[in-house]
């Protein structure tokens, strides 16, 4: 069987999901380190393994894992994070949160940035990776995901960005310097729509997923407990889901001087920024 034989099955077994020709193309690249000519130009011969590592990773997919947690990576910015079970796999509407960032620290001589939980750490990673003088604290309170957030810090050499092991409900502020601007994608779903999510996402942790009854309870902590963290003149910004920028909003009222919500690519209400 040849590279294009094997990947021409591939594409067949996966044209269940959205894209399927995609998804072949992201596994032979990553798992076999097939080039676009190897599998479109080369006639080469694939060995058994090959054709094992393809179609132990169709089984897997086809149960529903997601093809990030398959792969153990995924593109996030300009920059590549480890993956898995346990860990919340980075969405391309986080990358306006790290925009904002970037803007609102350009002038500042050595930022001091807070990711609350940071999973992963794709947004705190990406801000240091870009802004070199910055010191970015990243609290995340799951074994598994801070285990993928160190990981991405050893893999980026980043050495100014420290991981904190705690819980933002529970942890003692004192140990932090204050804030020139506080970021976080919380989890923001309601409980009871947890069990309604698609088949990949139930996949990812619930610890990153829900935020309580209303969605609304990692907001709440952050209005009451965190905002006195950020310097006057600050920004505090916040990922949400859709049609909840007004209530997040209402919780944030006396706290601060301005504020604004930024849409993502499909409309939606998806950043809600504050100036303290
Ligand atoms: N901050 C991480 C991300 O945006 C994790 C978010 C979470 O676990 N809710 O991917």
């Amino acid at each position: 069987m040849t590279v294009n034989e094997l990947y021409r099955f591939c594409c067949d077994e996966l044209s269940f999901t959205d894209c399927g020709d995609f998804e072949a193309l992201c596994l032979f690249n990553d798992l076999l380190n097939k080039s676009k000519n190897d599998i479109y130009f080369k006639n080469d011969i694939v060995f058994e393994n090959e054709i094992s590592v393809i179609k132990a990773a169709i089984k897997k997919r086809k149960s529903g894992e997601p093809l990030q947690y398959i792969l153990g990576k995924w593109d996030f910015y300009d920059l590549t994070f480890k993956v898995g079970e346990g860990v919340l796999i980075p969405r391309p509407e986080t990358e306006l949160l790290v925009d904002f960032a970037l803007e609102k620290i350009k002038n500042i001589a050595s930022p001091v940035i807070f990711d609350l939980c940071a999973g992963t750490g794709c947004i705190g990673l990406t801000i240091a990776s870009h802004c070199k003088n910055a010191e970015v604290y990243l609290l995340e309170k799951e074994e598994k995901a801070a285990f993928y957030l160190e990981e991405n810090i050893k893999s980026l050499k980043l050495t100014s960005a420290h991981l904190i092991k705690d819980d933002i409900f529970t942890v003692s502020k004192e140990k932090f310097p204050s804030a020139d601007i506080l970021i976080s994608n919380p989890p923001y779903i309601s409980s009871d729509e947890i069990s309604s999510l698609q088949r990949e996402v139930l996949f990812e942790p619930t610890s990153a997923l829900d935020g309580g009854s209303d969605g609304l309870d990692f907001y709440r902590c952050i209005a009451s407990k965190w905002t006195d963290t950020v310097k006057s003149g600050g920004f505090i910004a916040l990922e949400c889901g859709e049609n909840q920028s007004n209530d997040i909003i209402e919780l944030f009222k006396g706290k601060f001087k301005e504020n604004n919500v930024i849409f993502d690519f499909n409309n939606v209400d998806r950043i809600v920024t504050f100036r303290i």
